[in-house]
């Protein structure tokens, strides 16, 4: 019997992807700054390798903020400072929230069930606050972020944190529901608890998680 929901945030039920590039556009206007076209697939396929990188333990999270841009702007030849830019960028994050579709019946209907804890990697006032303005925070339980429990997902020591604070819910008694095939559902199985994949992107890989959706409308139909 299922008696929790972990649940990640961006690309699962803010569109991380939208909320970013409204975000990356303010930015370069308050900056002055005229992206190119070109500059969007390259800021996404640094910035997705960064994040791989630190999920794998390579790199720490502070490295990625410091990188992603200086090393963007300089494939496509722009000249700015990467460490600004990141300032703008999070300034303008922190007020955007674009909500993924399905995800506010979502969060409606699962929390007249269960206690729903955002597990997630990122800064809590930053998630708070976007969590606040898409309406989505009374829905929220608790929040567990990489940032106040000082490991990330995937690992053992982000999901056994989630665990010892679910007051005696038990691993198997839990579902993770993320997008995130390396970072959610890999990591909350390797603990025992049962995983939900929201394959946004329709990659359809088989037995990589308890359950898959490719709309949050299914999800009704399982929990
Ligand atoms: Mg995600």
């Amino acid at each position: 019997m299922i008696k929790a929901i972990l649940l990640d945030v961006d690309d699962t039920i803010l569109d991380f992807h939208q909320s970013s590039l409204q975000s990356i556009l303010q930015a370069a206007d308050k900056a002055g700054l005229e992206l190119p076209e070109a500059f969007f697939p390259v800021f996404t396929r640094i910035n997705v390798s960064l994040w791989e990188s630190y999920e794998r333990g390579e790199i720490e999270r502070q490295e990625i903020f410091e990188r992603r841009w200086k090393e963007a702007f300089g494939e496509v030849g722009i000249e700015f400072d990467g460490i600004l830019f990141e300032k703008l960028f999070r300034h303008n994050l922190r007020q955007c929230a674009v909500r993924e579709p399905g995800a506010e019946r979502l969060l409606k209907y699962l929390s007249e069930r269960y206690p729903i804890y955002v597990a997630s990697n990122t800064v809590i006032d930053q998630q708070v606050s976007r969590m606040i303005i898409a309406n989505f925070h009374k829905y929220i339980t608790a929040y567990f972020t990489s940032d106040n429990i000082g490991f990330a997902k995937p690992s053992q020591e982000f999901f056994r944190y989630c665990l010892n604070h679910l007051k005696g819910i038990r691993a198997d008694e839990t579902v993770m529901i993320g997008d995130s095939l390396t970072a959610d559902i890999a990591g909350a199985r390797k603990c025992g608890i049962r995983t939900l994949w929201y394959d946004k992107y329709g990659k359809n890989v088989s037995d990589a998680a308890d359950w898959r959706v490719t709309d949050l409308a299914e999800i009704e139909k399982i929990l």
